[in-house]
């Protein structure tokens, strides 16, 4: 069916992701030269990644274990067999004048990831991931920045060889909140199954954006752009967003959308085009003759099945549940490791009834104010312990919420035990009934103009004239009266 555009023509996106992830193993994926990120250029080399002649690669038997774990992960098929090709194109970082990768027959297939959207969870199917070495690493030197115009260029085999997965989406993402979503959740779980640090920024994870637009109704997908150089979930967000509104703009005043790599440039906030984009028999892709293809053993495959760690999908579920926590906030602890470890403690040590509390209490007092100071909490003054202890305060009715802010804020800042700082600041919170009744006793003699107005008040006049008295009983404690006690003390002397 095809549809004709109007100016009410309404779009919707197709995107698929690319998501490239160097795996964090010890060596190289096909030599045992270091796999080291920040190393002097040209000291992780040897004859197999600088392609000398007569070199023969030896397939990286851990780089096949992280494959399966992220098949397990993502839920893959991992077929019986799987084979290198090599994919041929000149690049000056790239010593052997052809990547070896995987084409037809990769390492995983049909995997899925799901997310949390606006609308609730959904799907993404995920076409395939295969292994492949990553490329040197080249600056260009001069005003340009590129290439093209550059006085000289160095080149650093270092990365040459370096293992990557790549994971290819089917193009079932259909907004730049999806995409984000997909990867922010792609990465938590790489990074609980330790097969990446997976660091945007580093490069240790390069996303590519393949958008279409097409009009809503329409089955056939329209012409799409492959989007590169997004090196954070902001940028990506971004990227698409302005890809997007492009490619519709230029259906809408009749324009062609024209098959193509373009560069996201972060300062200008749009993309341009790089160059057209190739076809696979642009490659000449054949079977790699110097490796035999890869079959994992059933023992390795058990092996890898049976040490797969809690997925993080399974920890927020499991969170939820157990802690009675809210869904956003087991996001937040899932997502940091360290926070996560600092709670659980907590929770260890004081139990479930205070992980409520505990959570988002570490959430907004501890790591809020820790996030202001630039420290990590593996290293701050408060301790687990502490957390817990407040906790108990709180849960004991010993302390008021406000109270234990105040504590938490002194721990944050210096540490220190517990006990001593409620005693050195004042802060116990008085549950004694009588120690109370007397005081708002004395607050509602002292102010019996407004006691005398409680009778004939409406609604609203009674909520004021309460928080009055309220407040009055509160100062006259010096703030430890347990405001509960003292609320249903107020409300049973005024009576109805
Ligand atoms: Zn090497």
């Amino acid at each position: 069916m095809t549809i004709t555009i109007s100016k009410d023509t309404q779009f919707e996106a197709v995107i698929g992701l690319e998501v490239h992830v160097e795996l964090s193993t010890a060596t190289k994926l096909f030599c045992g030269c270091a796999n080291d990120f920040g190393s002097d250029p040209n000291t992780n080399v040897c004859p197999v990644c600088m392609a000398l002649p007569g070199s023969l690669p030896v397939l990286n038997e851990r780089v096949v274990e992280f494959a399966l774990r992220i098949g397990e992960a993502l839920d893959f098929d991992v077929p019986t067999q799987s084979v290198f090709h090599r994919k041929n194109y000149f690049y000056p970082d790239m010593p052997k004048n052809f990547q070896t990768s995987q084409y037809d027959q990769p390492i995983c297939m049909d995997g899925k990831l799901e997310i949390q959207t606006s609308e609730g969870t959904k799907v993404i199917r995920i076409e395939r991931a295969h292994m492949e070495e990553d490329t040197g690493k080249s600056t260009h030197v001069g005003s340009s920045g590129r290439l093209h115009g550059a006085d000289y260029s160095l080149v650093d085999y270092n990365r040459a060889g370096v293992p990557l997965m790549e994971i290819v989406s089917r193009p079932d993402i259909s907004s730049s909140q999806e995409a984000r979503a997909y990867v922010s959740e792609l990465r938590a779980v790489l990074k609980s199954i330790d097969v990446s640090d997976v660091k945007m920024e580093e490069g240790s994870m390069r996303v590519d954006a393949n958008v279409s637009v097409r009009p809503v109704g329409q089955e056939q997908l329209g012409i799409r752009a492959e989007i590169k150089n997004m090196n954070s979930l902001r940028s990506l967000g971004r990227a698409v967003d302005f890809e997007i509104a492009r490619q519709i703009a230029l259906v809408k005043s009749g324009e062609p959308v024209i098959q193509e790599t373009r560069h996201w440039d972060e300062n200008a906030g749009k993309t341009s085009s790089m160059r057209s984009k190739e076809e696979a028999n642009d490659y000449r892709y054949f079977p790699e003759p110097d490796l035999v293809p890869v079959v994992p053993t059933d023992d390795m495959r058990e092996m890898v099945h049976s040490s797969m760690p809690e997925l993080p999908a399974q920890k927020r579920t499991r969170l939820v549940d157990d802690w009675n926590i809210s869904d956003s906030d087991a996001r937040t602890l899932v997502s940091n490791p360290e926070l996560y470890e600092f709670v659980q403690v907590a929770v260890s040590i004081g139990g479930t009834d205070i992980a409520k509390d505990a959570t988002s209490f570490a959430i907004i007092e501890v790591a809020g104010e820790l996030n202001e100071k630039g420290l990590a909490i593996d290293v701050a003054p408060i301790t687990s312990e502490n957390l817990a202890q407040v906790c108990t305060l709180v849960a004991n009715a010993e302390l008021s919420r406000n109270q234990a802010k105040t504590l938490l804020g002194y721990l944050v800042d210096r540490g220190g035990v517990v006990s001593s700082l409620v005693q050195e600041l004042g802060l116990k919170q008085v549950s004694d009934t009588g120690a109370l009744e007397a005081i708002v006793d004395e607050v509602l003699a002292q102010y019996s103009d407004d006691v005398a107005q409680w009778a004939d008040a409406d609604e609203g006049k009674r909520k004021k004239l309460q928080g009055f008295f309220m407040g009055k009983c509160m100062a006259q404690s010096k703030g430890q009266g347990n405001p509960q006690i003292f609320n249903s003390l107020i409300e049973s002397k005024l009576g109805n």
